[in-house]
């Protein structure tokens, strides 16, 4: 009996873990985000024409991506000419 309430708290765990390690946290700056936009970025904005969801914003001289809106398309990542956008 004991040996199926171990396994029953290990599949529990198991599932656990599964569900909340795919949780983005929206913390500014890139960390956990879909798309990333380094300090490369020269603010061109061609990033921001190419993102379906209009997740892309002017920020502090760089452009920004809102992690709430972004889909993880990869479209502005190809389309960056200085490859100022990474994946997270
Ligand atoms: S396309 Fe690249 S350089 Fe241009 S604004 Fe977007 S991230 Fe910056
Ligand atoms: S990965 Fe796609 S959805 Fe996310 S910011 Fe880039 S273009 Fe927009």
């Amino acid at each position: 009996m004991t040996i199926i309430k171990i396994i029953t708290i290990f599949i529990f765990f198991f599932i656990f873990i599964l569900k909340y390690d795919r949780i983005e946290l929206p913390i500014e700056g890139g960390i956990n985000m879909p798309r990333f936009i380094t300090d490369a970025c020269l603010n061109c904005g061609t990033c921001e024409g190419e993102c379906p969801v209009s997740a892309i914003s002017e920020g502090d001289g760089i452009r920004v991506v809102n992690p709430d809106e972004c889909i993880d398309c990869g479209a502005c990542e190809a389309a960056c000419p200085v490859s100022a956008i990474e994946e997270r």
